[in-house]
């Protein structure tokens, strides 16, 4: 493989003749599971990691129907993200379009997980499985290998990469330099400019001086994901995961406001209209839960039930969404099946009659 900027060069590539076996000219290459091309582009790798990922998330999907939600959650965090994200900070700075195409990836999974719809968005999807995009994690690894090289904490192939504090290279400090502000190198190719060194250190020199003073990897770690990052609810995990498969499922599509609701329905023209049939209303998550005239009989029994848990509980659409934090576990799974044994009884989401559930 040969790296050039210089179109005419690689029409003068050298012979190259080993074991007398002329070596091929390749445009790209597979290292320790990074593939390098020959235009310092990431595009092939991911490729590369698009095709990996498919299958695991296929085997994902085929297993789905008889795993628990929480297992499904485990193995896309636990096997198959990490092959996504292997060696993410040597390669990410990535084109709008690659970075689209491994979000693709993490949505995918997350529909697979939740049982969202087509064309849910994946804000919904991400938030429901309250998971950061994988571009925001990526800054998140890049920035903990910036803070082992400011504190001298890599080994020293890499130390000698660490790139100079501002205020070594500059006698005068901007208004923002800090004591760790380091300063940027001056490189002039796009491809150059998203390589780790330059684009790490604007990331860096972007944190508050509280986090880039922070002498500890572990207290870094975790002060950034306070700030920056999606810190997971325990407690909303297992509530989300209550119930059966199906109901389950359609329980969680009303929380990511994207059902077959005629709401939803007609935004994506499978319906005329937006509004319920019975009523004349618009029918959102709310109508149905609390208003529609329609499910009036299922609904008192749901609101008994509601009684039985806990008298005084406000009843509204957030609290049939997303149980109570002032409930303990068993109280919130009651309250979760009441709702979904709702769902089942209306009969208002039947695969049949709804073409978008696949
Ligand atoms: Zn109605």
């Amino acid at each position: 493989m040969l790296i050039t900027n210089n179109k005419t060069d690689k029409c003068q590539a050298p012979t190259i003749i080993m074991n007398n076996t002329e070596l091929e000219i390749v445009r790209s290459q597979k290292h320790l599971g990074v593939v390098l091309s020959d235009d310092l582009k990431w595009s092939k790798h991911v490729d590369h990691i698009q095709s990996k990922a498919n299958k695991t998330i296929g085997m994902l999907k085929a297993a789905s129907h008889n795993m628990p939600r929480q297992c499904l959650e485990k193995a896309y965090t636990t096997v198959i993200r990490p092959t996504v994200e292997y060696a993410s900070p040597l390669w990410d700075g990535l084109s709008v379009q690659d970075t689209d195409r491994l979000e693709s990836i993490q949505y995918h999974a997350g529909r697979v997980i939740t049982g969202a719809m087509k064309y849910t968005p994946k804000t919904n999807v991400n938030a429901e499985l309250q998971l950061d995009s994988l571009a925001t994690r990526r800054k998140a690894s890049s920035l903990q290998i910036m803070h082992r090289m400011v504190n001298d904490n890599v080994p020293e192939h890499l130390q000698t990469l660490k790139p100079r504090l501002r205020r070594e290279v500059h006698s005068t400090g901007t208004r923002n330099t800090t004591n760790k502000t380091l300063d940027q190198p001056k490189v002039r190719l796009q491809c150059a400019q998203n390589s780790f060194i330059p684009r790490t250190v604007s990331l860096w020199n972007r944190l508050p001086p509280s986090l880039q003073n922070t002498e500890s990897l572990a207290s870094f770690k975790s002060q950034y994901k306070k700030q920056y990052l999606i810190v997971p609810n325990k407690f909303h995990q297992k509530v989300r995961s209550s119930g059966t498969k199906s109901l389950n499922i359609k329980h969680a599509r009303l929380r990511m406001n994207w059902c077959g609701l005629n709401s939803t329905l007609s935004k994506i023209g499978i319906t005329d209209s937006k509004n319920c049939d019975t009523c004349h209303k618009s029918e959102t998550t709310s109508h149905y839960l609390l208003h529609c005239t329609k499910y009036h009989h299922m609904r008192q029994t749901l609101l008994n039930e509601i009684n039985t848990i806990k008298p005084s509980l406000k009843v509204n659409t957030e609290l049939l969404l997303h149980g109570s934090v002032d409930l303990d576990l068993p109280s919130n799974y009651r309250l979760m099946n009441a709702v979904q044994q709702y769902i089942h009884e209306t009969g208002r989401f039947q695969y049949r009659s709804n073409p978008t559930n696949t």
